[in-house]
């Protein structure tokens, strides 16, 4: 990895610096190890497993793995969005490509392969400071950590295998820099940065933290020392928000002139400063702050969009859980393992600071992780590597006094202490691991009705559904789809929330509109602008009331077909379809939302005479159509029952109608022994009307693939 000479060639005294990196590789290892402990509980599963391999547990990472395949393919489609220039994309296409692992195996390992690299870093900066004991403690910790652990498990398919171990380096470096002063390591202090933003867009952020950090350190401390500037000035460098390309040219002449120029740069230093500070300011450096509490302050539920006609959208962030606070005991825990463990984290990094003050120069990731308290748990990792060298700190410091009472065997006790010690801080993230039992995103079944819709569906046809499922649907079918894990915001949603809610006839017309001008967006002009304004415009109405009114009476000529629309109806979007209908809900014009239709699920305990009883007490009387509930007898409207002939043919469904004023329905999905409360308007919806019972307009769609956990239909116009 690192010349023993060239990066670390600090003199220590401690532990020889071989057997220090076979350390690094048992830590490493051990990181591993213990991520194996989902792999073993999962590969037990069939219904995990995909052309013999386990498959991934994260939605994010089917964008990634649709763009390395294309990578690997060579080709891919225009407009399919497929991440085919995402670094991640690119590494593991060149993984693949390099090693020929089954690409299902590489996908699945990468994260903790590349995860546990964290313990390198970690341990290389308590390595830097002369602090071995410290580094086998936190090298044993980092990696295994709750949040950590979490977002770097095996099958967690995401850029976070880097995001942390990415900005260790530049902190290590950083540590390097002001400790040597060389400029070798200010160098890759800087790069490190690049590297990072390159991996990562949100890096932004973090990578500012490092500018301000290093300015406040030497303006603090290193007032009088031109070497320090010159850290600032690269540091600043490599944050200013040009092309990547652009900032390693200007860091490699900067280094250039410093290191062979000496003097004249140095004579001029306070010029360059100057001039790289306003050109950063100038080029928005520092929006990554500016930005994000704008956002805060500016708290918007509904989008207002800018284009010239008035439209109004759903705003996602009221439906997305992760982004909001979170409390103490879960912020310690994920961030050490346990509340103790965290509180004496701080401690031990307070007295680090207190003994070793370039420990300052980790407050932007201290800060960063403990910005979680109020933003949201997502951000809980950044502190994880910080907090562990905080409590190995105070491990080895704490084993130092207890050995010291002892003449004889002091070194012995030593080592017991910190075994000891360490283990009650390792123990508690072991015990997070086994219990969290986290599934596949989806499960064979599913990913075998998308493998047939792979060789029915051309790679231009669009597949219909709910965002939630756009990537893995992309991935395992190469089709296309309207909305998906980074599309899904409400003018998009809308035209799909619609589709699945409304009955079939308006649904196809929506649906149809929807595909025609989804792939118009991205060869126009005006791109910004929500699809439906575009609708608007070419069918000359200006209010949206007006033309939402026209789809519903089917008063519209669909566009003409440019290819076909697959409509994929799971089991598993049923619990969720209130949340789905809430994004089409809502009036274009005034914002204003209505009511979602009402779901509510019963559990069926048995069956007496004509009477169907539930476990929350209610009974339901088939003949009459009556339910007793606790606040009395409630009339339903409606009675379905579907069942399943065939597991390849849409089910049957029997109905029988009682008060025609009562808008209440019961669903009983036989197969499933599931029992469902609802509205008429979910009810007469395409979703339930040709998922659940199987009654779908034979003028309108035709059964493709035909499976208990999903439907997938074809739209014939
Ligand atoms: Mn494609």
């Amino acid at each position: 990895m690192f010349q023993e000479k060239s990066f670390v060639d600090i003199d220590n005294k401690e532990i020889p610096i071989k057997i220090y990196m076979m350390l690094i590789l048992t830590a490493y290892l051990f990181s591993i190890a213990v991520r194996y402990i989902w792999v073993d509980w999962a590969s037990a599963f069939p219904q995990y497993i995909y052309n013999g391999e386990l498959m991934i547990n994260t939605n994010d990472g089917y964008l990634w793995a649709e763009g390395a395949r294309d990578i690997i393919a060579g080709f891919h489609q225009p407009n399919d969005l497929s991440a085919i220039n995402e670094p991640i994309s690119k590494l593991t296409a060149f993984i693949v490509n390099i090693t020929g692992i089954k690409f299902e195996s590489v996908i699945l390992w990468m994260s903790g392969i590349f995860g546990s690299l964290i313990v390198v870093p970690t341990m290389l900066i308590a390595r830097v400071l002369k602090l071995d004991y410290v580094g086998i403690v936190a090298g044993l910790l980092v990696g295994i950590v709750w949040s950590y652990y979490n977002r770097t498990m095996i099958g967690y398919y995401d850029t976070d295998m880097l995001t942390i171990v990415l900005p260790l380096f530049t902190l290590l470096g950083l540590i390097l820099s002001f400790q040597t002063k060389k400029d070798i390591y200010i160098l890759f202090t800087a790069f490190s940065m690049l590297l990072y933003i390159w991996w990562y867009p949100s890096a932004k952020a973090l990578n500012l933290g490092w500018v301000i950090i290093a300015l406040l350190y030497t303006l603090v401390f290193e007032r009088r020392d031109t070497q320090s500037y010159k850290i600032v000035l690269f540091l600043m460098v490599a944050q200013t928000p040009i092309s990547i390309e652009l900032r390693s040219v200007l860091i490699a002449i900067l280094y250039i002139a410093f290191h062979y120029q000496q003097e004249i740069t140095f004579k001029y230093i306070k010029h360059i400063f100057i001039f790289f500070t306003i050109a950063f300011i100038y080029f928005g450096g520092l929006e990554s702050i500016i930005n994000p509490i704008k956002g805060y302050i500016f708290h918007q539920s509904v989008i207002e969009n800018s284009s010239s006609i008035n439209l109004h959208f759903y705003a996602i962030s009221k439906t997305v859980k992760e982004a909001s606070s979170i409390p103490f005991e879960l912020l310690a825990k994920r961030i050490s393992g346990s509340e103790i463990t965290f509180i004496l984290s701080i401690i031990g990094y307070l007295m680090f600071i207190f003994r070793y003050r370039l420990m300052l120069l980790a407050l932007p990731m201290v800060g960063l992780g403990l910005l979680a308290y109020i933003a949201g748990l997502r951000f809980t990792v950044y502190a994880v590597p910080v907090m562990a060298l905080g409590i190995g700190y105070l491990i080895v410091w704490f084993a130092q006094r207890v050995s010291e009472y002892f003449k004889n065997g002091e070194q012995v006790v030593f080592y017991v202490v910190i075994i000891i010690t360490t283990s009650f801080t390792l123990i508690p993230n072991i015990i997070h691991i086994v219990n969290y039992k986290v599934s596949t995103v989806f499960n064979t079944q599913e990913v075998k009705v998308l493998d047939k819709l792979k060789n029915i569906a051309k790679r231009e046809d669009y597949v219909l559904t709910w965002w939630d499922y756009g990537y893995p649907i992309r991935y395992y079918a190469d089709v296309k789809t309207l909305i998906d894990g980074g599309k899904h915001t409400g003018d998009v949603n809308y035209p799909v929330s619609y589709a699945l809610l409304k009955p079939q006839e308006q649904s196809a017309l929506m649906a149809r509109l929807a595909t025609e001008y989804t792939e118009k967006s991205f060869n126009k002009e005006r791109k910004d602008e929500p699809i439906i304004a575009d609708m608007m415009r070419d069918y000359n109405i200006t209010d949206p009331a007006l033309f939402i009114q026209m789809v519903n009476e089917n008063a519209i000529t669909p566009p003409p077909k440019s290819r076909d629309i697959y409509y994929y109806l799971p089991l598993r979007m049923f619990n969720i379809m209130p949340t789905v209908a809430l994004f089409s809900s809502i009036d274009l014009s005034s914002g204003n939302e209505k009511d979602a239709p009402f779901l509510y699920a019963l559990r069926p305990k048995g069956k007496q005479g004509s009477k169907l009883i539930f476990t929350n007490g209610l009974i339901f009387d088939i003949k009459t159509g009556e339910l007793k509930t606790p606040q009395g007898i409630q009339k339903l409207g409606i009675f379905a029952l579907s069942s399943i002939t065939s597991p390849n043919k849409p089910p049957k469904s029997e109905i029988i109608q009682y008060d025609p004023n009562s808008n209440i329905v019961m669903l009983f999905m036989r197969d499933y022994n599931r029992v469902y409360l609802m509205d008429r308007e979910l009810f007469d919806s395409s979703y339930v009307q040709m998922f659940a019972l199987g009654r779908y307009d034979k003028s309108l769609f035709e059964p493709v693939v035909i499976d208990p956990l999903v439907h997938i239909y074809r739209l014939k116009r």
